[in-house]
């Protein structure tokens, strides 16, 4: 992995000993175009259907992160640290979870928004194993990122926005 150490920053160490990086976007973006010309295996989330798709609805399909299983290591763009989906996700890479097909609606969906389920548990795992990081980072962004949406729904109900 050619990313470590001047191209990222190291966040937290797991109880696991598995280490979360954030990597610098325009390093990021240059990493994964660099990944898919070289191995010249695309993942149907690259193929052109779901590029249109990206490019038309904004649903993601580009990688935020990615997870080095043997080295215990998760790399996620800047801004991607107080995403607890996208390094739950990735942590299940690590725990040797694969992607689910791109129907189901499973945390190991390779797309963002149709991570919704999460059957394995690997949330749970995530939670105590990053125990510290989970409580101080995330769960106070967690909220202030739900209490918008309950005023906007609330504004809805009022007939405000809609
Ligand atoms: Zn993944």
């Amino acid at each position: 992995m050619d990313l470590r150490p001047t191209q990222s920053k190291h966040l937290v160490t797991g109880k696991d000993g598995t280490r979360i990086y954030t990597v610098n976007p325009k390093v990021w973006n240059a990493h994964i175009k660099s990944i898919h010309s070289k191995h010249n295996i695309p993942e149907w989330y690259m193929q052109p259907s779901f590029k249109w798709l990206y490019e038309h609805t904004k649903i993601g399909y580009f990688p935020r992160g990615l997870a080095i299983e043997k080295a215990k290591e998760i790399y996620v763009i800047e801004g991607g640290e107080k995403d607890y989906t996208l390094l739950a996700h990735e942590y299940g890479h690590i725990l040797g979870h694969g992607h689910t097909n791109n129907l189901v609606p499973n945390l190991m969906n390779p797309i963002d928004s149709m991570r919704l389920t999460d059957g394995d548990k690997i949330s749970d795992r995530f939670e105590e194993n990053f125990r510290e990081y989970y409580e101080k980072v995330l769960v106070p962004h967690e909220r202030n990122r739900a209490l918008p949406a309950v005023i906007a729904l609330g504004m809805i109900a009022y007939g405000m926005i809609g």
